[in-house]
């Protein structure tokens, strides 16, 4: 595709703005190489390090970020493996695992992801935060909110929010609420240009000029939602100095926003600005990315519980300390782990979904199966019958009747129900292999 680089003189020249003729050739002969590179997140609630690296040996832990694997695909194909459909990892580039570690958020915070879908960012958060705290994971398009909700099940969080808003409206309920932001924003994808063919063909300069300022105006929005000493990191998929340096430049010019400098590494390239950190393929084992790290003037306090009961009026009327909020909307009961205001907002997934209350009993939705290693009743199964169940079908196994948990290798698998010997699958149609 040297074709594309050499016909698209655009692309080139709009590398200059912070670019030497020599690191430009360097970017575009990376980005020539067809070497895609794979790794994954690892979910530790469902698989701890140990017991993964006994049994993929191979796996080469990322440089940067815990708990991140990177592998070759030939030797494991792990898209397909039965580990993935159980949550036990998330399948994510290795520049994008960067945008949550250094935000770093904890059980304290707060969290507002303003693009989530398909999910990478906010799952990683959520797993920072011990499944803990909140974690509102909003996408525009309703479509992409859907696929963000069934990944945010599958790897079974609890403290997690899905919305399916225009960011306008957070605006004002939320201002000034969340303690850590994720704006990952829409982007001309010249980072993706290995991994899609199709993002080089879309790729013209008018289009990185429109999302600048699309970009401008989300930061200054998401800017307004931060909670004061609270933490917002921006990033993008887009090598065009519009897309990255600008936006930042234009927050730092328009409000009393402070940049937070990332770490000096070889790994990492900074434009002279100083301004964030560039991910190349030719410096970094990924396919590209642009991330920037903002604080909010303030202080924080971020003692345990003591911040979710903070008496600043904005959270106080949004949270209510309980540990294990349930409630009930149009008969299906949800948990969360904070009661927290939603109202208002359009919710695809409001924490964690539980069930339903029908007249044989409680009906526990496949959610539960993947996010709780304790239930009443748990039958551990063999690779076979997990084969099986994926399959939709029915297993039989010599068991008192009863609802079950189905586990293997004590991860939550989905549940059955067992009458006679006979275990009813309940796995979600749309799921099944
Ligand atoms: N953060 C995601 C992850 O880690 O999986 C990837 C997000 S992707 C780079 C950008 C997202 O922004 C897309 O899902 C897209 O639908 C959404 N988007 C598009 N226009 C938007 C807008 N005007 N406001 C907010 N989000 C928008």
């Amino acid at each position: 595709m040297i074709f594309f680089y050499n016909q698209n003189m655009e692309f080139k020249e709009h590398l200059k703005k912070y670019l030497s003729d020599f690191e430009i050739e360097k970017l575009i002969a990376s980005l020539n190489e067809n070497e895609v590179k794979h790794a994954l997140l690892l979910n530790e609630e469902k698989m701890t390090k140990e017991e993964f690296i006994n049994l993929f040996p191979n796996v080469k832990p990322h440089p940067i970020v815990p708990n991140v694997f990177l592998y070759n695909i030939e030797e494991y194909p792990f898209g397909k493996m039965y580990y993935h459909d159980l949550g036990v990892y998330y399948l994510f580039e290795p520049c994008s695992s960067l945008v949550s570690h250094y935000l770093s958020p904890n059980r304290n915070d707060i969290v507002l992801d303003i693009a989530a879908a398909p999910g990478g960012k906010s799952i990683h958060a959520s797993l920072l935060m011990n499944n803990e705290g909140i974690l509102i994971s909003n996408e525009i398009q309703t479509s992409r909110s859907h696929i963000l909700s069934s990944n945010i099940e599958r790897m079974g969080r609890r403290n997690t929010i899905v919305t399916n808003n225009d960011l306008d409206a957070f605006i004002p309920k939320y201002e000034g609420v969340f303690s850590k932001i994720i704006l990952d924003a829409p982007c001309s994808g010249s980072g993706m240009f290995r991994k899609q063919e199709s993002m080089k063909e879309d790729w013209t300069y008018n289009k990185v000029l429109s999302l600048s300022s699309l970009q401008k105006e989300l930061i200054l929005k998401a800017y307004t939602l931060l909670r004061p000493g609270g933490t917002l990191v921006y990033s993008t998929c887009s090598f065009s100095y519009e897309e990255d340096e600008e936006v930042i430049k234009h927050l730092l010019s328009n409000t009393d926003a402070t940049l937070v400098p990332l770490p000096d590494l070889d790994c990492f390239y900074k434009s002279k600005d100083n301004i964030g950190i560039h991910l190349f393929p030719y410096l970094f084992d990924g396919e590209g990315h642009y991330l920037a790290l903002i604080k909010k003037p303030g202080e924080l306090s971020l003692n345990d519980n003591k911040f979710i009961q903070d008496r600043n009026k904005n959270i106080h009327s949004l949270i209510n300390d309980q540990t294990g909020y349930i409630y009930e909307n149009n008969g299906t009961f949800y948990q969360m782990p904070y009661s927290f205001d939603i109202k208002g907002l359009h919710i695809i997934r409001g924490g964690i979904k539980l069930g339903t209350l029908e007249k044989y009993g409680f009906n526990f939705d496949h959610a539960l199966s993947h996010a709780s290693k304790s239930f009443p009743l748990i039958c551990e199964i063999d690779e076979d019958n997990l084969h099986k169940y994926l399959k939709g079908e029915q297993l039989s196994i010599g068991i008192k009747d009863g609802i079950y948990l189905l586990t293997y290798n004590n991860i939550g698998v989905g549940f059955a129900k067992a009458t006679k010997g006979k275990l009813n699958n309940r796995y979600p149609k749309g799921l099944r292999r």
